[in-house]
């Protein structure tokens, strides 16, 4: 995608990740000059090897000349303290913005006469279940035959993508640091999946968690809102969308329970799926035989990715013949294993304590692999599913202090996840459930979280062997 604006002018972009060069790519391509930097080394040198300029943008009146500054989402920018190079343009009055800010400005371009066939986003965010519903929303658009880019936090950078054709969908991934950071934030369809405590450190707390993902609902925002209201800031950022109780722009999701009210609503209960819309229930669907798609957190993504695809026009019959279809996405409840009734489930996703108790929560009797570097919060989210528990098998450097959460549980201190796959699957007996749930990052021990996960799958491999 090229970004244009910025013909013969200076930008200079800060961070060269995968984000940071193709936002360099596409500025270029649109006529801009850029500037790159980054304070490691191999980066800078990927850079110059694409012929891009690498100028020390922290040197005094570096950003002088430049028009804007473009940042990636890696970097700190409020806190806990401001990059000084951000700093220095903010002083300097120079404008900040991300990758995904200029591929909403690359579309606001837009011939608005043909406004009817022009491609249509949709953002999802959300504390947990943000890949697997943006990945189950572009799953059930391609099963419908319309042309759909998967793009964002999900590994593909957005501005990557092909330019979207007439009639085709984006569906973007965004955390938090992408929407806080993005001058344009303009999907047609926006959704929040759910909110709970995470990265508080970037945001100064859960205030400012919050108000970075409600960015995508700010006035002037997206067509139509599809928002988790199983969390008070849910149901306060859904009441503030609707302009009357019966609002057709708002879909109200549950993984709950039913919802009440003349509004358009999309809630799971029991393991079926109901749509309800002024009162009445429209459709249903049976998610119980979903493999894909185990436990009420993926019947929450379930219901999302149902309502974002009833917004496109696309009938409920289609949609769950498409979410039978779906495959999931590796290190989320991705099932790795079978041996002797016994289940080995890969969630290394489950980086907070949120998604590791939603993931309990899917399995009746389960041996738990947990534990890594602790996130700020606790474990409070977990205790009402120590039930399921039957025993808890701790990694990670911290690991013994890691188990004092776990007093109330038998547990045991492994260390490694060598030892950990091992002793659990030499306990654990037929219909229990081998879980990798980590409930805390993954960087004490592994690059992130898909490394750990394919960890786990070598050992539960090894041991099979054994
Ligand atoms: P994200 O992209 O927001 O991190 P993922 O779809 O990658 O979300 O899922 C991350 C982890 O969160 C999964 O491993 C799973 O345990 C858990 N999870 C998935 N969906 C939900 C949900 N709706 N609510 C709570 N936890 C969830």
């Amino acid at each position: 995608i090229q970004v244009c604006g910025f013909d013969g002018a200076c930008v200079a972009v800060l961070g060269l990740g995968r984000s940071g060069l193709s936002a360099a790519r596409s500025l270029r391509a649109g006529g801009a000059e850029v500037w790159a930097w980054d304070d490691n080394a191999d980066a800078r040198e990927r850079a110059t090897a694409e012929g891009f300029t690498v100028r020390d943008l922290s040197a005094p009146g570096a950003l002088d000349q430049v028009a804007m500054l473009v940042v990636s989402p890696g970097i700190p920018h409020l806190y806990p303290a401001p990059n000084p190079i951000i700093a220095a343009a903010w002083a300097a009055g120079v404008p900040v913005d991300n990758d995904i800010g200029l591929f909403f400005r690359s579309l606001a371009t837009r011939d608005w006469d043909r406004f009817d066939s022009l491609p249509r986003v949709i953002a999802v965010t959300g504390s947990n279940g943000k890949s697997t519903t943006a990945a189950l929303i572009a799953h059930v658009i391609g099963v419908s035959g319309r042309a759909v880019q998967l793009a964002g936090n999900i590994g593909r950078g957005v501005l990557d993508i092909d330019p979207p054709g007439d009639g085709a969908v984006v569906v973007l991934e965004l955390s938090s640091y992408q929407t806080e950071l993005a001058r344009a934030l303009t999907p047609d369809i926006a959704v929040l999946t759910n909110l709970s405590p995470d990265h508080l450190d970037r945001h100064g707390g859960q205030g400012g968690y919050f108000a970075a993902k409600r960015r995508l609902f700010a006035e002037g925002g997206p067509d139509r809102a599809i928002i988790g209201v199983d969390e008070d800031e849910g149901r306060f950022l859904a009441n503030q969308m609707a302009e009357s109780p019966a609002d057709d722009r708002l879909i109200r999701i549950s993984a709950a329970g039913k919802l009440a009210g003349p509004g358009w609503s999309v809630f799971a209960r029991k393991g079926f799926l109901s749509e309800w819309r002024k009162g009445r229930q429209v459709a249903s669907i049976d998610l119980r035989p979903i493999a894909a798609l185990p436990g009420a957190h993926n019947h929450q993504n379930a219901c999302a990715a149902y309502a974002a695809a009833r917004c496109l026009g696309i009938a409920p019959k289609q949609i769950e013949a498409a979410f039978n279809g779906f495959r999931g996405l590796p290190h989320r409840s991705q099932l790795v294993a079978e041996r002797d009734g016994v289940r080995f489930v890969n969630d290394s996703k489950a980086t907070n304590a949120a998604s590791a108790a939603m993931a309990l929560a899917a399995f009746p009797r389960v041996r738990w692999i947990c534990g890594g570097l602790e996130k700020q919060g606790g474990l409070a989210p977990i205790r009402p599913h120590l039930g399921h528990v039957a025993k808890a098998y701790v990694i990670g450097r911290e690991a013994a202090s890691f188990a004092l959460h776990l007093r109330d549980v038998p547990h045991e201190v492994c260390t490694t996840m060598a030892v950990a796959v091992a002793r659990a699957s030499a306990e654990a007996q037929p219909g229990e459930v081998v879980l990798l749930a980590p409930a805390a990052a993954s960087f004490d021990q592994y690059d992130n979280f898909e490394a750990r996960g394919a960890d786990f799958i070598a050992e539960v491999e090894r041991a099979g062997r054994a």
